[in-house]
């Protein structure tokens, strides 16, 4: 087992992971930006190292900084937690120069993942249903065109490094072709520094369901069933539930055999997410992520695996803790994304929280590191906090998040609280029966 591990990451996450180590009595090294120095996370280590200035680019994501701090603490291994440098395959090579572990997957399997279009072709060859779409990217010389016609209409024009929803284009018709092409690769060129993009069928009202993987990278795997985040705004989750209202026992021991098969034959080490559409039955992948997810508690509350220190087990040589047979899904989990910014506007809104209270009772859970006193500082994500709620049934489990909510206390900043007290009492969500546009619609009012 390591003995002290460098959390390379901020916020939630941060404290999640350091939660992890010290249930494992491994030490803690926490990194931290100026801006960042008061911060729960490095307040709970046991040391910390300020890596730089406010800006990402020269704190958190700053790999001479980061191996000067694991040199200084004499730190054994990294966690990079989830965004930042958590899907960088140099990163983890970097690291392994430099005789530190990186407690993710195997470099080679990163950077496969990370680009889309080898991350289809690679899960067409395990077996995995994929969206029907370009076989690669479009370049200049293709006829675009013909491959679109081929798809039908609407296509989705999707950038080869795309990440965060950016560099998403929908071509409804024929006449937006020309246009959706040129404007996804722009913003992909200025997003990724990589302008290739492919096109996909464009699925009309599908659900987002992703399969939780885990692999011991010797060939055992396990799937931890599925997270429906169909509720998304601009692509970006907001509140994840599992299981899914829509996927039944059959469906989920196919999909998930299916992947964790998939994982089984390519070796996968560590946790991973396979992401999928799911639209009349059917099964679309469309990527894989090779991290802890932000999203992860709604699979641990039903499973009651931890999986960020299961993460840490398996990175250090560790078995997988279970077998296939051996996990049971346990009532029902809901996650809400409360971010600070305007619930109507959504408007980011940094800034001190005057007064703050969380809720509590049976099944409640608080993934956050704010406190009453704490500032939000404007440079990074705008997430307060993750509220957890888990329950025997999906209907109890509403019960106790309306509750929950409204118990809920953030002020000094505007927050998106609001928004979850009027969704979670909405029919279409009480009922189970909504996709991925719905919210954009429900916040059009349309
Ligand atoms: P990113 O890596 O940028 O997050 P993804 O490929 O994971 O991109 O897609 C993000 C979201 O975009 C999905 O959850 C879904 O809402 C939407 N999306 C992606 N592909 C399609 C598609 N073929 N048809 C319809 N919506 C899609």
């Amino acid at each position: 087992m390591f003995d002290k591990i460098l959390i390379a990451n901020r916020g939630e996450i941060a404290l999640r992971v350091l939660r992890a180590c010290k249930e494992l009595g491994i030490s803690t090294v926490a990194i931290h930006s100026t801006a960042d120095a008061d911060a729960m996370h490095v307040r709970l280590a046991d040391e910390s190292v300020c890596i730089g200035p406010p800006p990402s680019k020269d704190s958190y994501l700053n790999i001479p900084a980061l191996l000067a701090a694991c040199e200084i603490t004499g730190a054994d291994a990294v966690h990079p937690g989830y965004g930042f440098l958590s899907e960088n395959a140099r990163f983890a090579e970097i690291l392994a120069d430099h005789n530190l572990h990186f407690i993710g997957p195997k470099a080679e399997h990163i950077r496969l993942m990370g680009d889309k279009i080898e991350a289809k072709k690679t899960a067409r060859r395990l077996g995995i249903p994929v969206v029907p779409g370009s076989d690669g990217a479009v370049g200049p010389d293709d006829d675009a065109m013909s491959i679109a016609r081929e798809i039908g209409f609407p296509v989705l024009v999707k950038a080869a490094a795309g990440g965060g929803g950016r560099g998403m284009k929908v071509a409804h018709t024929a006449d937006d072709l020309a246009l959706a092409i040129s404007t996804a690769g722009n913003e992909a060129k200025a997003a990724f520094g990589d302008a290739s993009v492919y096109l996909e069928k464009y699925l009309q009202k599908p659900r987002h369901i992703e399969i939780q993987v885990l692999g011991d990278g010797r060939g055992g795997a396990i799937h931890l069933g599925e997270r429906d985040c169909s509720l998304q705004r601009r692509h970006q989750k907001v509140w994840e539930e599992s299981p899914s209202p829509v996927i039944t026992p059959e469906a989920r021991a196919r999909i998930g055999g299916i992947c964790a098969k998939a994982m089984q034959d390519m070796k996968y080490l560590g946790v991973g997410t396979i992401e999928f559409l799911y639209e009349d039955g059917e099964f679309y992948f469309i990527e894989m992520n090779t991290r802890i997810q932000v999203e992860h508690p709604v699979t641990e509350m039903i499973t009651g695996i931890d999986l960020v220190l299961e993460q840490i087990r398996i990175a250090a040589g560790g078995d997988l803790p279970v077998t296939q047979d051996d996990i049971v899904l346990n009532g029902h989990a809901i996650e809400c994304r409360i971010n600070a910014e305007n619930p109507v506007t959504f408007r980011p809104s940094p800034g001190k929280i005057s007064r703050y209270h969380p809720p509590g009772g049976l099944g409640i859970r608080i993934d956050s590191a704010v406190f009453q006193g704490y500032t939000i500082p404007p440079y990074y994500d705008s997430l307060v906090g993750k509220l957890i709620v888990h329950g025997k049934t999906r209907g109890e489990c509403l019960m106790r998040l309306r509750r929950a909510l409204d118990e809920m206390v953030v002020d000094g900043i505007e927050t998106t609280l609001p928004l979850f007290r009027a969704l979670v009492r909405e029919p279409a969500i009480i009922d189970g029966d909504y996709h991925i546009h719905w919210l954009e619609h429900y916040l059009a009012g349309t």
